[in-house]
């Protein structure tokens, strides 16, 4: 086993420290630099980097951040979810070091899709009914994969084939 435990801390984020979600940081009690490339692989991460290693993840609507000594998870709803969600995070680290010797280790995040190709394609007349506040906001959450064409009933049929197709080219695991 690589992993074998961490020391857990929870706060408020501190740009809202009324925010009923809460963010925890796992500080890790091994080095799994030599893990993060298989992690990567499988799990494919959004953003990759060498030095100081480090994968983020985007999954279920939160970003976790996974460093040679400590996971950073946003977004939660109270610490009985942070305490499930870092048992998986260890148990998927460890799962992916025994396995990696029939894994592709891989050092690059995924390609996304670029917020200004969504944008030119959207009516940008900022009307909300996405539940957005602009249309900027929402091309910010469709290349992240927060929000797709369906949320958008102004898209010309045109436009709304082409970015269809667009970030059908991405994927947002
Ligand atoms: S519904 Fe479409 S046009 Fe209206 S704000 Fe949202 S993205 Fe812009």
């Amino acid at each position: 086993m690589l992993l074998t435990g961490y020391t857990k801390r929870i706060s408020r984020p501190e740009c809202n420290p009324s925010s009923e979600a809460v963010y925890c940081i796992a500080r890790l009690n091994e080095d799994v630099a030599e893990a993060l490339p298989y992690l990567n692989a499988v799990l494919h991460g959004m953003e990759y980097f060498r030095e100081p290693p480090e994968v983020v993840f985007r999954l279920q609507g939160r970003s976790i951040k996974v460093g040679a000594r400590e996971i950073a998870i946003n977004r939660l709803a109270d610490e009985d979810e942070a305490d499930r969600a870092l048992v998986w995070w260890k148990d998927k680290i460890n799962e992916v070091w025994e396995k990696r010797e029939g894994i592709v280790p891989c050092y690059e995040g995924k390609v996304r899709p670029r917020l200004i190709d969504v944008l030119r394609l959207l009516p940008k007349t900022n009307c909300k009914k996405c539940g957005q506040p602009t249309c900027m906001v929402f091309a910010a959450q469709a290349v992240e994969g927060a929000c797709g064409v369906a949320q958008c009933p102004d898209l010309s049929t045109e436009n709304r084939e082409k970015l269809s197709l667009y970030l059908a080219g991405f994927s947002f695991d």
